[in-house]
C-alpha cells in the first residue's frame, strides 16, 4: 500500500433490532474518525431487524452519504451479516464493530495506524476486567479453551468480531464460501500478520443483546464443528481402548489356564467377556473409520482453498 495516498476505510456494521442506538453510533463514531487522515465508507447491514432500524438507517443514508444500508432479506445472524459487510466493501482495509457502542471506535485511529504499518489484521481482545455477567465469561473461558484443545486453530481467547483486515485478508477470507462460518477462526485460520490489542468493553449503549442463549450455541457448534474433526475420532479411539480391554482379558484368563486353576472362573464368563469386548471393539473401530470418511469428506465439501497466497 503507498503511504502517500489516502487509503480508503470501509467501515462494516451489522445491525439487528439497534433502532435506539443507531443514530447515536454513527455519531460517536464520526466524531472518533473525522480527523483522521483517511477516506471512510458505512456499511451498515441490517440483518432483518423487524423494528424501526430500517427507518433510522434511511435517514442515516440521507444525511450522510458515505453511508450504504445493505438490506438482508431476513435475520440471517451475526456472522451471515458480517459477511455481507465483507462481500460488498471496497476499499483498502475493512474495520468491523457492533452498533451497540460495546467495541469503542475510539480504537479505530489506534488500529489503523497499526495497518498502515503493515499488519493485515488488527484484532480486538476483550480485556478480562470487561463488564461481562459472570454467565457469559465462564461459558466464553470453557469455549475458548475447549476448542484450542481441539482445533488444529488456535483462536484468541476473548477475540471479538471488532477487528482491522487489509484488503488481501478481506479477500482470503471471501475465498472461503464455507456455509457454517466462524469468523474469528476463519480471521486466525487464514494467517497473515496480526496484531492484537486489548480493548475494554463498555456496557450497551441501549437495548438488550441480540444474542440468544439459542444462536450462542449455534455459533459454538458452528465454531467447533468446522475448525475441528476431534469428534469424529472419539469412535477410532473407543474402539481402540475396548480392543486393548478384550487383549486384557485374554492375558488375565490365560493366566488362570497357565497357573492350574481354571476352576476358579466362572464358567462362560472369559469367553462371554471376549465376545462382547472384540465385537464391541470391532464396531466402534469401524464407525471411527466411517467417522474419518465423513471428515474428509466434510473438508471438501467445505470448499476451503487449499492456501492463500499473500502477494501475486
Ligand atoms: N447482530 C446481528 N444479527 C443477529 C444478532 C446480532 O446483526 O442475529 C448484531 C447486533 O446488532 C450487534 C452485533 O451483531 O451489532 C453483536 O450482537 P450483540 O451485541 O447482541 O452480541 P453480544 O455483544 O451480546 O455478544
Ligand atoms: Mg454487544
Amino acid at each position: 500500500m503507498s503511504p502517500k495516498r489516502k487509503l480508503t476505510i470501509a467501515l462494516v456494521i451489522p445491525v439487528f433490532n439497534e433502532a435506539g442506538v443507531i443514530a447515536q453510533m454513527h455519531t460517536r463514531i464520526r466524531a472518533n474518525i473525522d480527523s483522521l487522515p483517511y477516506a471512510f465508507t458505512f456499511i451498515y447491514v441490517d440483518d432483518g431487524s423487524s423494528d424501526s432500524t430500517a427507518d433510522e438507517l434511511t435517514a442515516l443514508a440521507k444525511s450522510d452519504h458515505r453511508v450504504t444500508v445493505l438490506a438482508l432479506s431476513r435475520n440471517f445472524g451475526h456472522q451471515a451479516a458480517l459477511t455481507a459487510g465483507l462481500d460488498a466493501s471496497r476499499g483498502d482495509v475493512v474495520v468491523s464493530l457492533d452498533a451497540d457502542g460495546q467495541h469503542p471506535p475510539e480504537m479505530i485511529g489506534q488500529m489503523l495506524d497499526l495497518i498502515a504499518q503493515g499488519y493485515d489484521i488488527v484484532q480486538a481482545q476483550r480485556a478480562d476486567d470487561a463488564q461481562l455477567g459472570s454467565f457469559k465469561k465462564w461459558t466464553s473461558g470453557l469455549f475458548y479453551r475447549l476448542l484450542n484443545i481441539i482445533s488444529g486453530t488456535r483462536v484468541l481467547p476473548g477475540a471479538a468480531d471488532f477487528r482491522a483486515l487489509s484488503r488481501r485478508a478481506v479477500d482470503a477470507l471471501k475465498s472461503m464460501p464455507e456455509y457454517h462460518r466462524f469468523l474469528r477462526g476463519m480471521v486466525s485460520w487464514i494467517g497473515f500478520k496480526t496484531a492484537i490489542l486489548p480493548y475494554h468493553q463498555q456496557a450497551r449503549v441501549g437495548g438488550a443483546s441480540k444474542y440468544s442463549l439459542g444462536k450462542m450455541f449455534r455459533l459454538a457448534m458452528d465454531a467447533i464443528f468446522s475448525f475441528s474433526l476431534a469428534p469424529l475420532y472419539i469412535g477410532l479411539s473407543m474402539g481402540g481402548v475396548l480392543l486393548f480391554l478384550a487383549l486384557a482379558e485374554m492375558v488375565y484368563v490365560l493366566s488362570f489356564w497357565v497357573t492350574g486353576r481354571t476352576s476358579n472362573l466362572a464358567p462362560g464368563w472369559s469367553s462371554l467377556m471376549f465376545v462382547i469386548l472384540i465385537v464391541s471393539g470391532m464396531l466402534m473401530v469401524l464407525l471411527g473409520f466411517i467417522g474419518v470418511y465423513v471428515g474428509y469428506i466434510f473438508q471438501e465439501v467445505k470448499r476451503r482453498p487449499v492456501y492463500i497466497v499473500k502477494q501475486g
